[in-house]
């Protein structure tokens, strides 16, 4: 019987080969799709907060070595059998819903956000801090022609989780919503809430950024070093809506008494730590604490039109490949500007 060698050239990937390890540039075989399944030749991958988590082994059942990144934008390079409705050549993105199982009581409820075995790119399997990766195609989102990769791929989680986190808010266009942070996902944010017709606050530690938050569209900004933020945002009717993206327990808690009657504070900053607010807080003017996690493809797409249409665009930094350490240790530093995205 004759043996077929499909010549598959090696490619590079940034790989951790154990918790808490240093990412390693390590070459592979570039892997085939199965079926339902497309390879994406990545063009860029965002280097997002939650990628400590395979870095440092906080997501349980990681297996290594694993290759983080679930803001991949590229393009499909190969089709796995029953692919249909993806063509080769297309431009595509994958963000932190990187599968459904569709079997499950969320899933037959056609809730695949909250799909209790979803598939996380990055974590579940090999993301996009590498030359070409396999996703299923339920993970896919199509990026339009006006988008650039390297914008296009912090869309694929900032983006998404602000947007849809924002539009699932209640608030309403000449609602007071403040966005508290100014970084990564706050930068976002402040620009997506603008378009949506809020009355943007933005919430920030210090002076540096307040000229910053009014071009990105906020028509106040509180410092909350210098002020009582909480207090400011009454001063100014109570927000309809805070979406807290700064990572600190600590200030989303501060900032709970600045909602307004049936105010929600909207939580997508991941904190390990707690929100401490007392019933009585909550009981006065029924105000609510919800979280928010991302979105599915479909919702992808939504961002990335909305963002074409509207002009919301991420600020970003990027770094080769090759150094991924670099940028991964810039993100991490949280003094970049804002998003961190690697270009293969
Ligand atoms: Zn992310
Ligand atoms: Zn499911």
């Amino acid at each position: 019987m004759a043996t077929t060698k499909v010549a598959v050239g090696p490619m590079r990937v940034a790989q951790i080969a154990k918790a808490g390890g240093d990412f390693q540039i390590v070459e592979r075989e570039i892997p085939k799709p199965a079926a339902g399944q497309v390879r994406i030749k990545v063009q860029a991958c965002g280097v997002c907060h939650s990628d400590v988590l395979t870095k440092d082994g906080l997501w349980p059942g990681i297996q290594y070595p694993r290759v983080p990144g679930h803001e991949v934008a590229g393009l499909i390079d190969e089709v796995g059998p029953g692919v249909t409705e993806w063509k080769l050549g297309q431009r595509v993105g994958v963000g932190w819903h990187g599968g459904q199982d569709n079997t499950c009581p969320s899933c037959r409820r056609g809730d695949f956000r909250n799909c209790r075995n979803l598939k996380i790119p990055g974590i579940s399997y090999d993301g996009g801090y590498q030359q070409y990766m396999v996703a299923p195609m339920e993970a896919l989102a199509a990026i339009q022609e006006t988008l650039t990769d390297v914008e296009a791929a912090p869309l694929l989680c900032a983006g998404i989780t602000t947007y849809n986190a924002l539009r699932h808010s209640g608030a309403l266009p000449g609602d007071l919503v403040a966005v508290q942070g100014i970084g990564g996902l706050g930068h976002l944010g402040i620009q997506f809430a603008n378009k949506f017709g809020f009355n943007v606050a933005a919430v920030g530690r210090g002076p540096e950024n307040a000229a910053l938050a009014k071009k990105l569209g906020a028509k106040t900004y509180i410092d909350s070093a210098a002020t009582n933020a909480a207090e400011a945002l009454q001063k100014l009717g109570g927000a309809q809506v805070i979406l807290a993206t700064a990572p600190s327990a600590k200030a989303m808690s501060e900032l709970f008494n600045g909602l307004g009657p049936n105010g929600k504070l909207m939580v997508i900053g991941a904190a390990f730590d707690s929100i401490e607010v007392t019933p009585l807080q909550l009981i006065t003017g029924s105000r609510t604490i919800q979280g928010w996690a991302a979105g599915t493809a479909a919702d992808s797409e939504d961002t990335l039109r909305f963002a074409e249409l509207s002009g919301v665009r991420p600020m970003i930094e990027t770094y080769p490949l090759e150094k991924t350490g670099e940028a991964y240790a810039r993100m991490m530093s949280g003094k970049a500007e804002f998003r961190v995205v690697l270009t293969m």
